[in-house]
C-alpha cells in the first residue's frame, strides 16, 4: 500500500508540470493548449526521500473558464476517490477563478484531505493571486512554482508526516494481521485514513540542515548529536543521490537532520569535495527548515560562509550560525567580539540570528545550539493577528510617516501576514512603487523588535489597493 497523491485543479495550472517534475520523467505531456494531457495518469513521485503514487488529472479537451464539462469533474472524483490525499492547484498568476471554486467544492464534498498549491508563484506577479487562495478556505495554500521547481520543501514538509503515517499504520495492520490470509475489512478504512491523515503537526520532524565549508566540522558535528553507532548503521535513503538525511531525536524533539558531503566523505567518495560542498550545501538548504550554518573559529565568515548564508536567507529558511571549535579558541572572549561585529557588518540580512559558540569534538555548547535551533524555528512559525499589525502600523506611521513624493503622502491602508514559513506581510498602500526601499526596512526592523521575531527572513511586500 503506498500513498497516494492526486493533482488535481482546472486546466492549465500547471498539473502536468508538476507531475512530470515529481515523477523525473517527461511522461506527462506540457503544452500552452489547455488540456493536451487526455486522461488520468500514474507515476512512482520522488520528493526528497519519499516515494509515493502521484496521479495527474490534466485530461480535459476542452474547457473555458465558465464551464467545467462533466468529464472533468467525473475523473477529478474518480482520482479523489483514489487518492489518500488531494493537492489542488490554482494558478496564483491568475488567481482564483470560479472554475477553481467548482474544484474547491468538489473536493469539500468528497471531504479529501487538501493541500492547496498555488504554482506559478515565481516572482511577483503571483502576489494577489497567493492572498486570494487564502479565500477559498482550504488552509494556507503553498506557494510553488512546478516550472523552476519552487516550493518544494515546503510540499516535502506538508506530505512527509501523511506519508509517514500511512506507513505506519501498514506496518501496524500487516504486524496484526493473522498468518493466513485473512481479508482486512473495507469499511472503517476511510474513517482511519482521515485520522490518520490529519496529524497534529508536532508529529512531523524538525528539519535541519548543517551546512558549511570543508572541515568546519559538519560530520564531527552531527555524528555528536546523532551518535556515532546510529550512523554507522547506516543512513536512510539520500533526499537526493547525493544527500542524505538522518532522523534522531535531539534532546525531545524529533529531528531530520541533512547532511551532504560530511558524510558522503565517510561513504568514501573523497574527489572534488571543495567544490562540490557549495552545491550539496545549496541542496541541503532547499529541504532544511533551520539551516545550522557552521563555521569555523579559526576561519570564519569567509566567502563560501557568506554565500551558503545569505542563500539560507534568500531562500527563506531560518538561520543559525554556529562557531565550532570553539575549544581550541584562546582568547575567546575579544574572539567572540570580533565575530558578532563581522556578522553584523557582513550579514546585516541576517540580523538577530543567533551566533553559538560550540564544539563539536567535546560537545560543548551543543545544548545552546539546540535552544537556538528551537528558537528560531518557532519564530520561523510565527503568525501574528491582523488586528495587532494593523495597530501596530499605525503606531510605526505615526512614529515616522512615509515621504510625500510631490507633495501627496503615501498612504498605508491595511496590513495583514499572509504566511509563515518564514513570516510574509502585505500592506496595501497607495503607490507602493514610490515607497523607499529605507521605510520597507524600517517596518521588517520594527516587525523584527516589536513582536520578536528575529533570526527569521521576513518577506514584506508592499501592494497597491485595487
Ligand atoms: P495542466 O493543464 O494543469 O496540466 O497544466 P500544464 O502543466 O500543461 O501547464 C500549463 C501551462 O502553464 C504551460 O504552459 C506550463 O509551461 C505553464 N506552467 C506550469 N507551471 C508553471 C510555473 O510554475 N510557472 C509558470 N510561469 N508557468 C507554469
Ligand atoms: P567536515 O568536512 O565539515 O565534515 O569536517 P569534519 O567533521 O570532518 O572535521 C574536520 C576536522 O576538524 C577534523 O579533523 C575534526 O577532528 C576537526 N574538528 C571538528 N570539530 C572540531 C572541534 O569542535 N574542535 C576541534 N578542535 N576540532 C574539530
Amino acid at each position: 500500500m503506498t500513498f497516494t497523491l492526486a493533482i488535481v485543479g482546472r486546466p492549465n495550472v500547471g498539473k502536468s508540470t508538476l507531475f512530470n517534475r515529481l515523477v523525473g520523467k517527461k511522461l506527462a505531456l506540457v503544452d500552452d493548449q489547455p488540456g493536451v494531457t487526455r486522461d488520468l495518469r500514474e507515476g512512482t513521485a520522488r520528493l526528497g526521500s519519499l516515494r509515493f503514487t502521484v496521479i495527474d488529472t490534466a485530461g480535459l479537451e476542452e474547457a473555458t473558464d465558465e464551464s467545467l464539462p462533466g468529464r472533468m469533474r467525473r475523473l477529478t472524483e474518480r482520482a479523489v476517490e483514489m487518492a489518500d490525499a488531494c493537492l489542488f492547484l490554482i494558478d496564483a498568476r491568475a488567481g482564483v477563478l470560479p472554475t477553481d471554486e467548482v474544484f474547491a467544492d468538489i473536493l469539500r464534498r468528497k471531504n479529501a484531505h487538501v493541500i492547496l498549491g498555488a504554482n506559478k508563484a515565481e516572482g511577483r506577479a503571483a502576489e494577489a493571486g497567493l492572498i486570494e487562495a487564502y479565500g477559498l478556505g482550504l488552509g494556507d495554500p503553498i506557494p510553488l512554482s512546478a516550472e523552476h521547481g519552487e516550493g518544494m520543501a515546503e510540499l516535502l514538509s506538508v506530505l512527509t508526516p501523511l506519508v509517514d503515517a500511512m506507513a505506519e499504520r501498514t506496518a501496524l495492520i500487516e504486524a496484526e494481521a493473522p498468518e493466513t490470509d485473512v481479508a482486512l475489512p473495507e469499511d472503517g478504512d476511510d474513517d482511519e485514513d482521515g485520522e490518520a491523515l490529519r496529524l497534529p503537526t508536532e508529529a512531523r520532524p524538525l528539519q535541519v540542515a548543517v551546512v558549511g565549508r570543508p572541515n568546519a566540522g559538519k560530520s564531527t558535528l552531527i555524528n555528536r548529536l546523532i551518535g556515532e553507532e546510529r550512523l554507522l548503521t547506516g543512513p536512510e535513503a539520500g533526499i537526493t543521490r547525493d544527500a542524505i538525511s538522518l532522523s534522531f531525536d535531539w534532546s525531545g524533539t524529533p529531528t531530520r537532520i541533512f547532511d551532504t558531503a560530511g558524510m558522503r566523505k565517510k561513504a568514501k567518495v573523497q574527489e572534488k569535495l571543495e567544490k562540490l560542498s557549495v552545491a550539496d550545501g545549496l541542496r541541503a538548504v532547499k529541504f532544511a527548515e533551520v539551516v545550522i550554518v557552521l563555521l569555523d573559529a579559526a576561519a570564519p565568515f569567509e566567502q563560501q560562509d557568506l554565500r551558503i548564508a545569505d542563500l539560507a536567507e534568500r531562500e527563506g529558511r531560518a538561520v543559525v550560525i554556529a562557531v565550532n571549535k570553539w575549544d581550541a579558541e584562546r582568547h575567546k572572549q575579544e574572539k567572540l567580539r570580533d565575530l558578532r561585529e563581522a556578522f553584523e557588518r557582513l550579514l546585516p540580512q541576517l540580523r538577530g540570528a543567533p551566533l553559538v559558540t560550540i564544539s563539536a569534538k567535546t560537545g560543548k555548547g551543543l545544548d545552546r545550539l539546540h535552544d537556538a535551533v528551537m528558537q528560531v524555528y518557532e519564530t520561523w512559525n510565527r503568525r501574528v493577528s491582523t488586528a495587532r499589525l494593523n495597530r501596530w502600523l499605525e503606531g510605526m506611521i505615526a512614529a515616522h510617516p512615509p515621504p510625500a513624493p510631490g507633495g501627496r503622502r503615501i498612504r498605508l491602508r491595511y496590513m495583514t501576514q499572509v504566511k509563515t514559513r518564514p513570516p510574509g506581510f502585505v500592506v496595501m498602500c497607495s503607490h507602493p512603487e514610490k515607497l523607499p526601499e529605507s521605510y520597507s526596512r524600517y517596518l521588517v526592523n520594527g516587525l523584527r523588535d516589536d513582536f520578536d521575531m528575529p533570526g527569521t527572513p521576513i518577506r514584506l511586500t508592499m501592494r497597491s489597493q485595487a
